[in-house]
């Protein structure tokens, strides 16, 4: 019997017709080797691929976390950008609003320099709601300013105060509802604030008269124009020339008859020639 070969014996259930082969012992050898060598390449590849997806994975995921790290921080560099913008905006619009106050001072006839400055504020300390709240008290500031009837409407030299005073025509005490302001023919009378003209007609003892509404509570009048330059339903703003001085009605000379009137009550004009 030859040794060096194996008889591979294939039987069907019948037992019928069995099948015999024979084969080298070293053939089968080389069978095996090859099925363990095979078997072998294909784990390794399979665990290499495997190691390879799982390190892409993780590469991947980290490639991930940054991707969302660095959007946050950008998000967060965008947000504090932004807030720097409109900070910046905001200081911007109050300096800016600062400045018109001063242009409107000078325009009601009151010299004052706006100081622009006060306590300084490191920019950290600056927060948005801090802004916001300085920025609310000026323009509230503002607004009272533009329509408050404060300042001068002409200027001149003051000859006659409001209060009891002998009458120029009556030769007796009456009530002088006004000032009167010394002025030359023709000079330039302004609105002392934002306005609607509700009179700009002759009156009998103002002559050439202009009634001026403003916001809220206060009226302002001007007689004895020589010419008016506004009519009824006119809005006017501040420092806008609305006639020019004369002597008309019943008037003695040239002068600006100036009233301020609120809740429709006629109240010193002096108190509201200057800020105090
Ligand atoms: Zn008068």
């Amino acid at each position: 019997m030859d040794t060096d070969r194996y008889t591979i014996m294939l039987v069907t259930a019948g037992h019928q017709g069995a099948k015999s082969f024979s084969v080298k012992k070293s053939h089968i050898r080389l069978v095996f080797c090859s099925i363990i060598i095979f078997a072998f390449i294909s784990l390794f590849s399979f665990s290499t691929s495997y190691i390879y997806y799982k390190d892409s994975a993780k590469k991947s995921q980290s490639v991930n976390k940054l991707i969302s790290t660095i959007n946050l921080l950008s998000q967060d560099i965008d947000e504090n950008r932004m807030i720097e913008a409109k900070l910046r905006n905001k200081l911007q619009g109050i300096e800016e609003t600062l400045l018109e106050m001063q242009e409107i001072l000078q325009k009601k006839g009151i010299k004052k320099e706006l100081s622009i400055g006060g306590e300084f504020i490191p920019a950290e300390r600056l927060s948005l709601s801090y802004v916001d709240y300085m920025k609310k008290d000026i323009d509230d500031l503002f607004n009272t300013m533009i329509s408050t009837p404060v300042g001068t409407p002409l200027k001149g030299k003051i000859n006659s105060n409001f209060g009891y005073r002998k009458d120029p025509f009556k030769r007796k005490a009456g009530f002088h509802s006004g000032i009167d302001i010394d002025a030359h023919h023709g000079q330039a009378v302004v609105a002392t604030a934002d306005g609607k003209v509700i009179k700009a007609s002759w009156h009998s003892s103002y002559g050439k008269t202009v009634i001026i509404k403003h916001e809220d509570k206060y009226e302002t009048l001007f007689g004895h124009l020589s010419k008016i330059t506004v009519k009824e339903g006119d809005t006017v703003k501040v420092g806008d020339v609305i006639g020019k001085a004369g002597s008309t009605g019943r008037s003695t000379g040239t002068h600006l008859h100036y009233e301020v009137i609120k809740d429709g009550k006629r109240v010193n004009p002096k108190n509201f020639l200057s800020l105090k």
